[in-house]
C-alpha cells in the first residue's frame, strides 16, 4: 500500500461530510473509549446509537450510561441480539412472505393470459377450418390445416399439464407461506406456557406507547411473580414447577380480554398489558387473578398427591404522559416488590408518575 497516511487513524471516507461518516467515527471512537472489541456487531450497535436508527438501542445504551453500568462486550452482544438481529429476522420473514405472495399472483395471472391466448388461437383455427371445408377447396390445404389443428390440441394438452404443475407449485408455495407465518408466530410465543413471550410483550408495549402518544389512549400494566417458587421447585422438582407455570399461564391467558395481552415476562414472572383500562379496573383484574390462583388446589398429576398452594404477588401501574415503556415496567416492578416486601400474595399499585 502506498498510502502515506495511516489508514486506521484517518481513512479518507471517514473525513467526508457524509453524516454516516460522522456516525461511523463516533461509533469507532466509542468502542475504543469503552474498551470494546472492534467486532462488526459492536460497531453496528454503536452506529445505530449515533445515527439514531433504532430508538430502543439509543434508550438502552443511554440508560446504561446514566446508571454508570460498565458497558461490556457481553452486554453489547445481548443488545445487538435483542434490538438488531431479531428485528432483521422479522424483516426477512415479512419480506419473504411478501415475495412469495407476489410470485403466486404473478404466476397465476401469466397462466390466465397464456390460457386465453391459446384458446383464442384454437378458435381462430377452427373458424378457418370450417371456412375451408367447403367443397372444391383443395384437399391439400384441408389436410395441412387438420395437422395444424391436431398440433394445437397437443399444445393445449401440454398447457394443461403445465397448468397442473404450476397449480401444484402454487400450493407448495402457499404451504411455505403458512409455515413462514407459523415460524413468525412461534418466535413470539413462549414454548412452555403458550403465552406471548418477552419479545411479543416488548413489541406490544412499544405499540401501545406510540398509540398513547398519538391519540392519548392510556393503558395499564400488571407485573406478577409467583411467590417462593424456588422453594416449590426444590420441594416438588422442576417438572412439577413447569406444570404450575403452564397452569398459571393458562389462568392468566384466559383471565384477560381479547385486546389485552398476558405474557410470560421471564422465569416465573408474568406481565399483562391492558389497553384503554384505568388503574382501578386494572387493580380489580389483578386482584381477581391473584385470588383465582390462590383458590386453586393443586395435585400431582401422576399420584394425585396434594401439593402446597401457589400464590402470586403483583404490581400495577398506569402509563403517564410521555412515559417510556421501560419506565412504566420499572414502576410496575417497584409495585411488585412492594407487594413482596409487604408479605406476598397481594397486589400493590404504583400510584404516581415517574
Ligand atoms: P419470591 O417470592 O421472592 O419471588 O421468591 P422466588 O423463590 O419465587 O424467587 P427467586 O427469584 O428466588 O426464584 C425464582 C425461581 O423460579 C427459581 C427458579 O427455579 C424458578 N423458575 C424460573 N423459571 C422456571 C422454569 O422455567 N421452570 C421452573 N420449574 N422453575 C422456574
Ligand atoms: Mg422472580
Ligand atoms: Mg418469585
Amino acid at each position: 500500500m502506498s498510502n502515506p497516511e495511516d489508514p486506521t487513524r484517518s481513512p479518507a471516507y471517514f473525513r467526508s461530510q457524509d453524516p454516516s461518516a460522522l456516525h461511523a467515527n463516533q461509533a469507532l471512537a466509542r468502542l475504543q473509549q469503552e474498551s470494546l472489541s472492534p467486532v462488526p456487531q459492536n460497531y453496528e450497535l454503536w452506529f445505530a446509537y449515533y445515527a439514531q436508527t433504532h430508538l430502543d438501542v439509543v434508550h438502552a445504551l443511554d440508560t446504561l450510561s446514566t446508571t454508570r453500568q460498565p458497558i461490556t462486550d457481553t452486554l453489547c452482544e445481548g443488545l445487538h441480539q435483542r434490538f438488531l438481529s431479531e428485528a432483521k429476522n422479522n424483516e426477512t420473514v415479512r419480506e419473504t412472505g411478501a415475495r412469495i405472495q407476489a410470485t403466486i399472483s404473478g404466476m397465476s395471472s401469466s397462466m390466465d393470459a397464456a390460457r386465453t391466448a391459446t384458446h383464442q388461437y384454437k378458435e381462430a383455427l377452427q373458424t378457418a377450418a370450417s371456412q375451408l371445408s367447403a367443397p372444391g377447396e383443395s384437399e391439400q390445404i384441408r389436410s395441412t390445416l387438420r395437422t395444424v389443428l391436431d398440433n394445437t390440441s397437443d399444445m393445449l394438452a401440454h398447457n394443461q399439464q403445465l397448468e397442473d404443475a404450476l397449480a401444484q407449485s402454487s400450493q407448495v408455495m402457499q404451504a411455505l407461506e403458512r409455515d413462514l407465518e407459523a415460524v413468525r408466530k412461534q418466535s413470539l410465543t413462549d414454548s412452555l406456557t403458550a403465552l406471548a413471550n418477552r419479545k411479543a410483550f416488548d413489541a406490544e408495549i412499544a405499540r401501545l406507547s406510540q398509540q398513547a402518544q398519538a391519540d392519548g389512549l392510556g393503558y395499564c400494566m400488571v407485573m406478577m411473580d409467583i411467590d417462593h417458587f424456588k422453594v416449590f421447585n426444590d420441594t416438588y422438582g422442576h417438572q412439577v414447577g413447569d406444570d404450575v407455570l403452564r397452569l398459571v399461564g393458562r389462568t392468566l391467558g384466559q383471565g384477560v380480554r381479547g385486546g389485552d395481552m398476558a405474557a410470560r415476562y421471564g422465569g416465573e414472572e408474568f406481565a399483562i398489558l391492558l389497553p384503554g383500562t384505568t388503574l382501578p379496573s386494572a387493580l380489580k383484574l389483578a386482584e381477581r387473578l391473584r385470588a383465582t390462583i390462590e383458590g386453586m388446589s393443586l395435585t400431582r398429576r401422576k399420584s394425585g398427591d396434594k401439593l402446597s398452594r401457589i400464590t402470586l404477588s403483583g404490581g400495577v401501574a398506569e402509563v403517564v404522559a410521555g412515559e417510556t415503556p421501560d419506565a412504566l415496567v420499572a414502576r410496575a416492578d417497584a409495585a411488585l416488590y412492594l407487594a413482596k416486601s409487604r408479605g406476598r400474595n397481594r397486589i400493590e399499585v404504583h400510584a404516581g408518575g415517574r
